[in-house]
């Protein structure tokens, strides 16, 4: 059965790239039925933080990736923070070292860089020299006698290290090239080159995707997985598959620090879950080479590692945009409306809470639901229903009410006040205005352009003659008598 696992660090906020790493594992355990595990890797205590594990946990919740085995959930393999499992990694760490599959390194950091700087000068590879690899009992109580303290590193066996990446195929690792890796700190706290790969041992992982950053980690990992064979802690070495790096703006690759790399932003922007992961499941995949929309449940459905693309994948926001507005468009008005909720309080919306007027959200709502691109969009759509008055937007005002606007307004303003309630219907308010227009000799689109600045404040915004209906008699022609004066 294949378990896959999720293993970010709680460092800072989510990124786009570590949720495309989530998206992948967790679409590959629900196509194959699998387990989908939920680790948190914080054996970093300097840099992990409680409020970055709450933000990794609530992030996992909006984007719908439930867990079978992690935090809160529970498992068989429980604890799920590394920060719970340090005597689980002592005990392995001791067992290596009692095989001889790792040893105490006594080399100080600066010994280490300068033996590094003498290989590199020589074209030598710059790797550990394997200067403590067979330190006699004596040799090392010199060095404890000198006060000098061990990290533990593994010994990497002298054989090339080959296997075959599930997304490109078959990689050889030379043995000059991979070098004896520390483990463990001389102040005993065990790292990420250890806990990784023995988590993933212990807690059975079959399948191990991740981004290609790590693949330089893999042959080690690999050996240390042969290791824990041997000694009877691991069952088998998992298949890896590395996906792309997803490249940013100017070609270079996208950083956690690139503002756009936020998951944070998508979510105050109001990007959709499902919007989102379509996206991001671009970065790397494709469903079908003329498809680039669709929903979460048919990525499940045919989500297969053949379909990976090794090459870097390149992050374009406007196509990420562009996708979030076609699943807004998906949604039925019923989950629009209550997708909106957010951006119709404080501190998105500009109106005070009493002013908001849910009946004329509602039927303002099937017209918005096709013309926002971001959630967040919505606001300003509406804003002219709840506002007292409308925005005083300076370039719409100045750009709508040049020569001749106030005396189209005028003769507007007449032919509307002309219809009484009960014929205030859009098409009645669009035959007032299209008549205004041909008494001064303007085509629609010129004759609504004050009307509109005039109601709303903005050039730009919903269907005006459904937005004047929604709005209503009194407020129309009283904002319009404003504009004139
Ligand atoms: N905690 C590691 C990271 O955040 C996990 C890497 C891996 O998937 O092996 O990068």
């Amino acid at each position: 059965a294949v378990r896959v696992r999720f293993c970010p660090s709680p460092t800072g906020n989510p990124h786009v790239g570590l949720v495309r790493t989530a998206l992948f594992n967790w679409a590959y355990a629900r196509h194959h039925g699998g387990t989908f595990v939920f680790r948190i890797e914080d054996t970093d205590a300097a840099r992990d933080s409680e409020e970055s594990y709450e933000q990794l946990l609530d992030a996992m919740r909006w984007l719908g990736f439930g867990w079978d085995e992690g935090p809160e959930v529970g498992g068989p393999y429980a604890p799920y923070r590394q920060s719970r499992r340090m005597d689980l990694y002592r005990d392995v760490a001791q067992q290596l070292v009692e095989s001889g599959h790792a040893y105490h390194c006594y080399c100080t950091t600066e010994e280490l860089e300068t033996r590094r700087a003498a290989a590199r000068a020589a074209g030598r590879p710059s790797g550990y020299d394997g200067h403590c690899r067979t330190l006699t009992p004596e040799q090392a109580e010199d060095y404890r006698a000198e006060g000098r303290t061990a990290i533990i590193r593994f010994r990497m066996p002298d054989e090339t290290i080959t296997f075959t990446d599930l997304v490109r195929g078959e990689l050889s690792f030379a043995p000059e090239h991979v070098s004896d890796y520390g483990i463990v700190r001389a102040n005993g706290a065990p790292l990420y080159t250890l806990v990784n790969p023995v988590d993933d041992a212990l807690m059975d992982i079959t399948h191990v995707l991740r981004g290609e950053d790590l693949l330089s980690s893999t042959p080690r990992q690999i050996a240390l997985y042969r290791a824990l064979i041997e000694l009877g802690r691991a069952k088998r070495v998992p298949s890896f598959g590395h996906l792309p790096y997803v490249m940013g703006e100017g070609n270079k690759k996208l950083s956690k620090r690139d503002p756009q790399s936020s998951l944070n932003l998508y979510r105050e922007r109001g990007f959709l879950p499902s919007g989102l992961l379509n996206y991001l499941s671009l970065l790397g995949w494709s469903l079908a080479p003329d498809r680039d929309v669709f929903t979460v449940d048919e990525m499940v459905a045919a989500f297969d590692l053949a379909n990976v693309n090794p090459n870097p994948a390149r992050f374009d926001l406007k196509k990420a945009e562009a996708i979030n507005a076609d699943h807004i468009r998906m949604l039925d008005v019923k989950a629009f409306i209550e997708s909106c909720e957010p951006w119709l309080k404080a501190p998105y919306a500009p109106w005070a809470p009493q002013d908001f007027d849910r009946a004329a959200f509602e039927a303002i709502a099937p017209l918005a639901q096709t013309r926002v691109t971001v959630l967040s969009d919505i606001t300003a759509n509406v804003d002219f229903l709840f506002l007292p008055e409308p925005v005083d937007d300076e370039a719409s005002w100045a750009k709508a009410m040049k020569e001749g606007a106030a005396d189209l307004l005028r003769t507007a303003r007449a032919n509307l006040a002309a219809l009484g309630g009960d014929d205030w219907h859009a098409e009645a308010l669009k035959a007032a205005v299209l008549a205004a227009g041909e008494a001064h000799g303007l085509k629609l689109g010129k004759a609504q352009a004050p009307v509109r600045v005039a109601v709303t404040g903005r050039t730009v915004g919903l269907p005006l003659f459904e937005s004047l209906e929604v709005l209503g008699r009194e407020r129309t022609l009283s904002r319009v008598d404003a504009a004139i004066a």
